[in-house]
């Protein structure tokens, strides 16, 4: 199926900044495959797109890691957005 008869709009992971690969501003996790959207880089955000209102859309979670300093949205898995699906998923 195309994202537009899921109803749902490719969105890009707010934990990778759409790169797919594990941002590096958030220290101590190392590189490689993003681990909010499993290096797709992208998700199917179910339309209309809302960001995750818990960190406000940035995938970083709210409350302080005292070992990570950031560590992904409890929420939304540090995609940034609620209800969406893994481009991954199938694979
Ligand atoms: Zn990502
Ligand atoms: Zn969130």
């Amino acid at each position: 199926m195309t994202p537009q008869e899921l109803n749902a709009s490719p969105c890009p992971c707010r934990w990778c900044g759409g790169t797919g690969i594990n941002n590096t501003i958030h220290l101590r996790h190392p590189g490689g495959a993003c681990r909010a959207c499993r290096g797709a880089g992208t998700l199917l955000v179910w339309r209309p797109p809302r960001p995750c209102p818990f960190c406000g859309g940035t995938g970083v979670d709210p409350v302080p890691n005292a070992a990570f300093r950031s560590i992904p949205c409890r929420n939304c898995s540090g995609t940034g957005w609620i209800d969406y699906l893994l481009t991954t998923a199938d694979e």
